[in-house]
Protein backbone atom coordinates (compact mmCIF):
# COMPACT_ATOMS: atom_id res chain seq x y z
CA UNK A 1 0.00 0.00 0.00
CA UNK A 2 1.34 3.26 -0.73
CA UNK A 3 0.34 6.90 0.04
CA UNK A 4 -0.41 9.96 -1.94
CA UNK A 5 -0.78 12.91 0.21
CA UNK A 6 -2.27 15.98 -0.82
CA UNK A 7 -3.89 19.15 1.11
CA UNK A 8 -6.88 17.51 3.07
CA UNK A 9 -6.44 14.18 2.10
CA UNK A 10 -4.66 11.51 1.86
CA UNK A 11 -4.82 8.42 -1.13
CA UNK A 12 -3.99 5.36 -0.10
CA UNK A 13 -3.28 2.58 -3.50
CA UNK A 14 -2.78 -0.97 -3.27
CA UNK A 15 -1.63 -2.11 -6.29
CA UNK A 16 -2.14 -5.92 -5.62
CA UNK A 17 -6.09 -5.47 -5.46
CA UNK A 18 -6.34 -2.89 -8.22
CA UNK A 19 -8.09 -4.38 -11.23
CA UNK A 20 -6.83 -2.11 -14.30
CA UNK A 21 -9.97 -0.81 -15.31
CA UNK A 22 -8.63 2.75 -15.34
CA UNK A 23 -12.29 4.04 -13.52
CA UNK A 24 -10.20 6.68 -11.63
CA UNK A 25 -7.77 7.39 -14.90
CA UNK A 26 -11.19 8.40 -16.94
CA UNK A 27 -12.94 10.54 -14.08
CA UNK A 28 -10.52 12.37 -12.78
CA UNK A 29 -7.33 12.20 -14.98
CA UNK A 30 -5.91 15.31 -13.09
CA UNK A 31 -5.16 13.81 -10.34
CA UNK A 32 -5.15 9.81 -11.39
CA UNK A 33 -2.38 9.90 -14.13
CA UNK A 34 -0.26 6.61 -15.03
CA UNK A 35 1.47 8.74 -17.08
CA UNK A 36 2.92 11.45 -14.18
CA UNK A 37 5.09 10.49 -11.20
CA UNK A 38 3.93 10.24 -8.66
CA UNK A 39 0.64 9.17 -10.77
CA UNK A 40 -1.63 9.93 -8.43
CA UNK A 41 -1.53 14.02 -7.28
CA UNK A 42 -4.03 14.51 -4.77
CA UNK A 43 -3.41 18.88 -5.12
CA UNK A 44 -4.78 18.53 -8.94
CA UNK A 45 -8.71 18.53 -7.40
CA UNK A 46 -10.45 19.65 -4.45
CA UNK A 47 -10.85 17.13 -1.17
CA UNK A 48 -14.29 16.59 -2.32
CA UNK A 49 -13.34 15.30 -5.81
CA UNK A 50 -11.02 12.92 -5.09
CA UNK A 51 -13.21 11.24 -2.57
CA UNK A 52 -15.61 11.54 -4.85
CA UNK A 53 -13.26 8.93 -7.68
CA UNK A 54 -12.18 6.98 -4.60
CA UNK A 55 -15.30 5.65 -4.06
CA UNK A 56 -15.87 4.70 -6.95
CA UNK A 57 -13.28 2.28 -7.12
CA UNK A 58 -14.48 -0.84 -8.43
CA UNK A 59 -11.88 -2.98 -6.82
CA UNK A 60 -11.36 -1.22 -3.52
CA UNK A 61 -7.61 -0.26 -4.44
CA UNK A 62 -8.15 3.29 -3.73
CA UNK A 63 -8.52 4.42 0.00
CA UNK A 64 -8.87 7.85 1.35
CA UNK A 65 -8.58 9.58 4.52
CA UNK A 66 -10.13 13.26 5.04
CA UNK A 67 -7.27 15.59 6.91
CA UNK A 68 -8.97 18.89 6.89
CA UNK A 69 -11.75 18.35 9.18
CA UNK A 70 -14.50 18.29 6.49
CA UNK A 71 -16.39 15.48 5.89
CA UNK A 72 -15.41 15.31 2.37
CA UNK A 73 -18.69 16.13 0.78
CA UNK A 74 -18.96 19.05 -1.93
S1 LIG B 1 -10.45 2.74 -10.21
FE1 LIG B 1 -9.44 1.41 -8.70
S2 LIG B 1 -9.34 -0.61 -9.69
FE2 LIG B 1 -9.72 0.92 -11.30
S3 LIG B 1 -7.69 1.49 -12.09
FE3 LIG B 1 -8.23 2.95 -10.49
S4 LIG B 1 -7.31 2.09 -8.62
FE4 LIG B 1 -7.39 0.43 -10.11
Amino acid sequence: MKSYEGPGVVVGFDADVCQHAAMCVRGLPRVFDTGARPWIQPANATVAEVVSQVEMCSSGALSVQVTDGSDGQP
